[in-house]
């Protein structure tokens, strides 16, 4: 009555039977259902119900499908088999086998293109569900499907291979979009919106500029990071008219219909993934996937309906635990989940050739399985980038000091020979750089609030995350360094909103300034789709599931002559900058905040000074004097150059709102 909890052991003299659930009722107290935590976290059930084979889901051979699910909770489960991906009724249901370590299984004489579910009953009644192992699955992602793997490979499948284009995280710049906004507004498309829109090239907007993949090649970007592209459940496949981001996961291992030329047939977006890494591999660029293992869409989602409890974490008082804030969270810590995690990730690595992964909300995964997860995708291809948000979006029943969080990401060790290990987003930088994310009307050091505070914020992210001025830290610069994501504001509606005064050239030259910064930076530098042609949502701060013309990337924005062209201009300058010049990526990294608030920084190598970079973020020029010698100039206000003919020394002049890059000339 009083929200008063009760702690207390209840000891059984029998054995509990785990078919069933159990109510425990105290008088005056409400009745509760017991949330069988204890069970599934007992020695006796993780030595005798955990299930380690690799089979799980539909297997095809000979002719013959097997069919493998864990559900050890069950009293009965039904394999249903079916014509099509929906509608229509089963032509079999035949009641499945209970094995050992609580897997149940059936063959049956069908193969490539059979749908499936299963009928489960457990302490929760009776329930229809797809296979949460399934591979490919009808519309709308509630029936599972037989996949013969090799018939969706497309022609030279076989000599795609891993972007080899990294030797370490730094050298990496990463390049975010949906596959919807990428190519919805490229009027001469013939895939708006879908996977192959990332094979087409030769595409331009009206002006005649290069758009979609070429656009891609030409700015210099290695590594494209897809929003969700596993099945997700908002979007209706069916008709395929509305947009979402995909932070609702459906089903793990199966691609998202809506982005497919056709979503009924569970093979062709399977086929038409594919098609869509191997035109990014061609043209030299990396594929990452956003993975959200941390929620389910649904808190009785598949998992649930098979395996009652077993997949989530739940409160004291029987709750869902919601550090995801989209009502439940998964529990990784559990050696099923974990292992299905692995899984997972290895699945999509081997099966699609995935370059890298990002965890969403990756604090709820506990630091165990992010460790299993770096080896066994290392393992497989040791320049493979991992990468999440070292944050939960709530509060966790998980201890804090297991979770994924950027307090404790030093304690995940890279594989020997590992291109890195698992890094984390920069919150630090981003909102130094910006202002914080969570009030509109924020400056931040580029955008009007060039102080000391700030710098030292930006002045972390330039070192690589290693300083003393922030909560955490992390080894060997595994850090995202950002100004913006599809998360918030984009930037430049954030600096609009911040500086309603400012002119369209004051703004973009903030953005300008940003990212040269994050670009010099030690680090992994990253950014929004189009946040180089200075994207607008209309001053949407969530557009998970606003219209297209809040989400689509503009691409005739890229008139000749225009801010946003000139912008591009200006990024495709600093990567190519930050390419040629090793130090940039690799140097120690040393900043000193000067009295004024701008920034010296100097990058060197066993003592030797390798180079220079003086930040101003102030609207005049500021003096500055450079160390005995004299300098080569490689970035000095608007201008980037690969040749550092000119030479300066002594008393120099750092442009307003612009950075001075010099090297030692010998
Ligand atoms: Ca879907």
């Amino acid at each position: 009555l009083n929200n008063e909890v009760v702690m207390g052991t209840i000891r059984l003299k029998e054995d509990l039977d785990i078919s069933k659930n159990y109510d425990v009722e105290i008088e005056g107290y409400a009745r509760k259902t017991a949330i069988p935590t204890g069970i599934f976290d007992s020695l006796d059930f993780i030595e005798n119900q955990t299930y380690d084979g690799d089979d799980l889901g539909a297997v095809l051979h000979g002719g013959e499908t097997t069919f493998k699910v864990w559900a050890p909770t069950a009293s009965r489960v039904v394999l249903n088999l079916y014509e099509a991906g929906d509608g229509g009724e089963a032509f079999l249901s035949v009641d499945m086998e209970q094995g050992e370590k609580g897997v149940w299984s059936s063959t049956q004489p069908v193969g490539h293109g059979t749908y499936y579910t299963y009928t489960v009953t457990t302490a929760m009644g009776e329930q229809e569900t797809a296979d949460p192992y399934a591979k490919a699955v009808g519309v709308n992602g509630d029936r599972g499907m037989v996949i013969d793997l090799d018939s969706t490979d497309p022609e030279n499948w076989a000599s795609d291979a891993f972007a080899d284009n990294i030797e370490t995280y730094r050298d990496a710049v990463i390049w975010e979009v949906h596959v919807r906004d990428f190519s919805n507004r490229i009027a001469d498309s013939k895939y708006p919106g879908k996977y192959l829109a990332f094979t087409e090239t030769g595409l331009k907007n009206a002006s005649g500029e290069p758009v979609g993949v070429d656009y891609l090649v030409d700015l210099g970007v290695t590594h494209v990071h897809l929003q969700p592209v596993y099945d997700y459940a908002t979007v209706d496949e069916t008709v395929s008219n509305t947009f979402n981001w995909g932070y609702d996961p459906k089903n793990y291992n199966a691609p998202e219909g809506s982005y497919s030329t056709d979503p009924f047939h569970g093979e062709v977006r399977v086929n038409e993934f594919k098609q869509m890494v191997q035109a990014l591999h061609a043209k030299g660029l990396a594929v990452v996937m956003d993975v959200v293992y941390n929620h389910t869409f649904d808190k009785n989602a598949s998992f649930n309906k098979i395996v009652p409890y077993y997949y989530y974490r739940y409160t004291a008082t029987g709750e869902n635990s919601d550090g995801s804030g989209c009502g439940n969270e998964t529990a990784s810590e559990r050696k099923m989940f974990r292992k299905f995690m692995v899984d997972s990730v290895t699945y999509w690595a081997n099966e699609y050739h995935i370059d890298g992964f990002r965890f969403d909300l990756m604090g709820l995964h506990d630091l165990e399985t992010m460790q299993a997860i770096e080896q066994a995708v290392h393992a497989i291809n040791p320049k493979a980038i991992l990468y999440g948000e070292g944050w939960t979006g709530g509060t966790s029943t998980l201890q804090t000091n297991r979770q994924a969080i950027q307090a404790n990401i030093r304690e995940i060790k890279a594989s020997e020979g590992a291109a890195g290990g698992v890094a984390v987003f920069n919150d630090a930088i981003r909102d130094g750089l910006k202002g914080s994310v969570f009030n509109a009307l924020d400056k931040g050091y580029i955008s009007g609030d060039p102080s000391k505070g700030r710098a030292a914020a930006v002045a972390f992210g330039i070192e690589g995350g290693g300083g003393n001025t922030q909560a955490w830290k992390v080894d060997d610069a595994m850090v995202i360094n950002y100004m913006s994501s599809h998360d918030n504001r984009t930037l430049w509606d954030k600096i609009t909103n911040a500086n309603p005064d400012a002119t369209d050239e004051q703004k973009a030259a903030m953005v300008r300034l940003g990212a040269a910064i994050v670009m010099l930076s030690k680090g992994t530098p990253f950014w929004l789709a189009g946040e180089e042609m200075l994207r607008t949502k209309g001053g949407n701060g969530n557009s998970y599931n606003a219209s297209d013309a809040v989400n689509n990337l503009d691409w005739d924005a890229l008139v000749p002559g225009s801010l946003a062209a000139s912008t591009r201009d200006w990024y495709r300058s600093l990567i190519a900058l930050r390419k040629a010049y090793a130090f940039l990526r690799n140097a120690d990294v040393t900043c000193q905040v000067l009295s004024d608030a701008s920034i010296a920084v100097t990058y060197s190598e066993n003592g030797e000074v390798l180079g220079i970079a003086l930040i101003n973020p102030h609207e005049a020029a500021i003096g500055y004097t450079l160390p005995d010698g004299a300098w080569g100039i490689l970035q000095n206000g608007d201008s980037v150059t690969l040749n550092p003919d000119e030479t300066i020394s002594g008393n120099v002049e750092v442009p307003a709102m612009g950075v001075l890059l010099v090297v030692p000339v010998r």
